[in-house]
């Protein structure tokens, strides 16, 4: 492979945003350098004022391959992802057929992604009522950690734990080494607000709103937070909705808990005011409140007590989204957004004052290290995976479904005008996406740490 120089005016690193060429050999970053200490032999890709930003990681997608094929699938997730600017995506462990559960769920896995993928990927195993006994070698086959429901997740596969199925799981993960990522609601509150609704208007998003009160996360949260002290693991929180656990989280971290915390763009930048009643798009679990609530999660970011941003992307067929009769007690809850993602923050976060280092850090570095990939991912620096993303912050576009690439191109975001534009991606230092084409081939691997 010959030497490869990618020049910018504004490169994403972890110093800070400045000019910079990027020696790029064998699809490994060789140095950060000036754009006059580039080699003359070298193939020179000058990106000018566009930006450079490490490559995107999502931690948090439902690929739902094997088994679920024709709701996502591991080229259309990849290809949506290559296109948003992500090269690394970790899969969850549900939705796909077998739920990756065991070893040989994971083998099936393995064989259905093989030579479909566009990014590179890597696996969550899941832990569930009466897996225990496979954390082990769920782990030395090589999981970046393990996911669990603490409200039952409504799909056939994965079943939730109880406190007691928990804590039977949780010596085995502590003694992994690897992190617990939680779904963090309590059924009790959710069955009990539920039940007062069964006579309201599930056409309205209130209703909805109100079957999945905070109280349900909040109380989720302080028990893990409870079993984190007891059991010394590592602790994550998937998609948190509620600015109400804020307080219990920034004092579970400064008492030195090992607690991450995730957030996703759309608890960020939407909010259950603008939510038109049998707008199904917008249905997720924890759903989507109020514009307040949602500031309060940027302070949550702007102070650490976030940690991360992620899509949480789960598609569905579109008849499961009851998009025709706008019923939010059947629609499936989630919302697809690999392709998207990066402009949707990056429109909200530079009206906040944030910079692209902050999103590089929210969107990159963070979701590396919890996947258990940030000595080669997530950074641009030496030594690292040659994964870039060409980003005009400038530009803005209409978001349509051609702008969707992934398989059904349903979205709560359609027909937003977002700013930023993701212009180009390598992977390992090869071009997988240029201005809505994917050149090249699905070269996409594995991450094997
Ligand atoms: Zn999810």
């Amino acid at each position: 492979m010959t030497l490869q120089a990618f020049v910018s005016r504004h490169v994403v690193t972890a110093e800070g945003v400045r000019p910079a060429a990027l020696l790029v050999d064998e699809g490994r970053i060789q140095a950060v350098t000036a754009a006059d200490q580039v080699p003359a032999h070298a193939q020179i890709h000058d990106f000018g004022e566009a930006v450079i930003l490490p490559g995107l990681v999502d931690s948090h997608v439902h690929i739902n391959e094997p088994g679920r094929t024709d709701w996502e699938g591991f080229a259309n997730a990849t290809r949506a992802a290559a296109a948003g600017g992500y090269t690394l995506l970790a899969d969850m462990p549900l939705n796909c057929l077998p739920a990756t559960t065991t070893v040989a769920a994971l083998e099936a896995k393995r064989e259905a992604a093989r030579g479909q993928c566009w990014v590179d990927w890597s696996p969550w195993g899941g832990i569930v009522s009466d897996n225990q006994e496979h954390i082990e070698s769920l782990a030395a086959a090589g999981v970046a950690g393990f996911k669990c429901f603490l409200i039952d997740p409504g799909i056939d596969g994965f079943s939730m734990v109880t406190e007691r199925q928990l804590r039977a799981a949780l010596p085995r993960v502590a003694r992994s080494g690897l992190p617990l990522l939680a779904h963090a609601e309590l059924a009790t509150p959710v069955n009990t607000a539920t039940g007062r609704l069964a006579n309201a208007d599930w056409r309205r998003y209130a209703t909805y709103l109100q079957s999945r009160p905070d109280e349900a996360e909040l109380s989720a949260i302080r028990l893990l937070l409870a079993l984190c002290r007891e059991y010394a693991f590592r602790l994550h929180i998937v998609h948190l909705s509620t600015c109400q656990a804020l307080n219990d989280l920034r004092t579970a971290k400064s008492e030195g808990l090992t607690v991450s915390v995730e957030t996703c763009p759309h608890y960020l930048c939407l909010a259950s005011e603008d939510i038109l009643d049998g707008a199904t798009p917008f249905k997720c679990a924890p759903p989507i409140r109020s514009r307040e609530n949602c500031e309060r999660l940027w302070e949550g970011l702007r102070e650490g007590t976030i940690d991360m941003v992620v899509t949480d992307h789960s598609p569905c067929p579109p008849s499961m989204k009851c998009i025709d009769d706008g019923d939010f007690r059947i629609a499936w809850g989630g919302i697809s957004s690999l392709s998207v993602a990066l402009p949707v923050m990056w429109t909200e976060a530079q009206r906040r004052g944030f910079t692209l280092a902050d999103i590089a850090r929210w969107m990159s570095e963070g979701p590396a290290r919890l996947a258990g990939c940030g000595a080669r991912k997530g950074r641009i620096a030496a030594g690292y995976d040659a994964d870039l993303v060409v980003f005009d912050p400038d530009a803005d576009f209409l978001v349509t479904k051609e702008r969707l690439y992934y398989r059904h191109p349903v979205s709560p975001y359609l027909g937003q005008r977002l700013r930023g534009v993701v212009e180009a991606a390598y992977l390992r230092g090869k071009l997988v996406f240029a201005q809505g084409d994917f050149p090249g081939e699905a070269a996409g691997r594995e991450y094997r740490r």
